[in-house]
């Protein structure tokens, strides 16, 4: 890992970073990417990490370690329930740990604030990092392009899609590849043709399910954070259904106009409450004309407490999904996917 790199937990204003000359690293990209993520959860329970707490978290620990990351980003507030005690302990073992708050007020004054601290630690600007802000602006407008391509025309597919918007959180660290690879699906995607739904639907706990050729695949969207199933959106796709809307990874790569670093925090929907969440997911499942989410909730995660609300606010039948940690689709949620597609279908 290089010198330069700061690791952080979530999403946060990796433009000051980058503006004090550092590389912002996604823990939870590297953890994903990773060949083999069991392994580092495994090693963050044995480092001492809780097994009662969430394998993002225990794996992200373990990344830390791993890779030698000396300096890390964590948002206290307005993110994870987790994320102090996760920080506590890294300042435990000498690293070092540099706090971020999203303000609960949600206002410009109080983000002017938490962004200018920010800067402060760093030892950069405002105004620095305001030109990285602008610098990074036609890369967020390239993933957004990818996920408009994914759910209008299906000529990029929804793995990818997921790809190119979960990385706006660090840009892999290094802008530069990250547009040659965005670049390089937007440029295959152009004269591509539209995937329907994948080859015919195979999965070990059951026959393939027939559908006629020509069948227009189940439009889902994909709530909540994001899972460690390496092959979710695979199952999904051979059983007839397409992911058209991840909610989440679309915020990371801030959709919508933002005239600041302030206006453009305030903006992402993920760190305040959950109207603002509310009101996105259903402006999106009007918009990509979605006929099911998936809620994918973490075991051990206090964000499981907001399924209920959405079930009473959100338009369209939900299907709750708990995963543990990482791995692949198993007989479980083989099954309660493929019962809520089939309740879609013949809704
Ligand atoms: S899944 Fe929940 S508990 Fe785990 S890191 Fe994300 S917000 Fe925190």
């Amino acid at each position: 890992m290089p010198r330069d790199a700061v690791g952080i937990t979530t999403t946060l204003p990796i433009e000051i970073i980058a503006a004090a000359g550092r590389r912002p690293i996604d823990l939870n990209d590297l953890l994903a990417s990773s060949p083999s993520p069991a392994r580092l959860v495994e090693l963050g329970e044995r480092l001492g990490f809780p097994q009662t707490l969430c394998a993002w978290n225990r794996g992200n620990y373990a990344v830390v370690k791993e890779y030698g990351i000396r300096t890390v980003v964590v948002v206290g507030s307005g993110d994870c329930s987790t994320s102090q005690a996760l920080g506590e302990l890294l300042e435990a073992d000498g690293i070092h740990v540099v706090w971020f708050g999203y303000p609960p007020s949600r206002s410009r004054r109080d983000m002017a604030v938490a962004l200018k601290r920010l800067a402060r630690e760093f030892g950069t600007s405002i105004e620095s990092a305001e030109r990285v802000r602008l610098r990074l602006r036609p890369l967020r407008a390239a993933a957004l392009e990818v996920d408009r391509l994914a759910w209008q025309t299906g000529s990029v597919s929804a793995k990818d899609a997921e790809w190119a918007l979960t990385s706006c959180s660090d840009f892999l660290g290094a802008p530069a590849e990250y547009r040659r690879r965005v670049s390089e699906l937007l440029r295959r995607s152009k004269g591509g043709s539209p995937q329907r739904g994948g080859p015919a639907p195979r999965h070990r706990c059951g026959p393939p399910r027939e559908r006629p050729s020509g069948h227009e695949p189940i439009r889902l969207g994909y709530i909540g954070v994001p899972s460690l199933i390496a092959d979710l959106y695979g199952f999904i796709e051979t059983n007839g259904a397409r992911v058209v809307f991840h909610e989440m990874q679309r915020q990371f790569a801030m959709p919508g106009d933002s005239r600041d670093l302030v206006d453009q925090y305030l903006a992402y929907t993920y760190p305040y409450s959950l109207d603002s969440r509310i009101a996105d997911i259903n402006e999106q499942v009007e918009l990509r004309r979605i006929q099911g989410l998936i809620h994918h909730v973490q075991s051990f995660c206090h964000r499981q407490a907001h399924d209920p609300i959405f079930r009473r606010r959100l338009s369209v039948p939900i299907l709750t999904l708990e995963t543990a940690g990482p791995g692949k689709v198993d007989g479980r949620l083989a099954t309660r996917i493929m019962a809520f597609l089939e309740m879609l279908q013949t809704a």
